[in-house]
């Protein structure tokens, strides 16, 4: 194994939100990463497919904005 130089921990240089959708078969809470365009997704639990309203694009860019990218949600200096 080679030897690897410490690393400082990193900070987050991007984000996503994520949404849940309730599965109409199953009731899990499915985890979608920023679904702006309507569509059909895969419940992971019991993989059925079932189509989503998706979510309105403006507000995400507002939300990633308020936390600059992420980088606000580790340094309250940035809010
Ligand atoms: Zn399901």
């Amino acid at each position: 194994m080679s030897k690897k130089k410490p690393v400082t921990p990193v900070s987050p240089d991007g984000m996503e939100i994520l949404f849940f959708y309730q599965c109409p078969y199953c009731a899990r809470h499915v985890p979608v990463v920023s679904p702006t365009q309507p569509g059909m997704i895969v419940c992971d639990s019991c993989r059925e497919s079932f189509p989503i309203i998706p979510v309105d694009e403006y507000g995400l860019h507002y939300v990633r904005m308020m936390l600059a990218g992420g980088k606000a949600a580790v340094d309250p200096d940035f809010l």
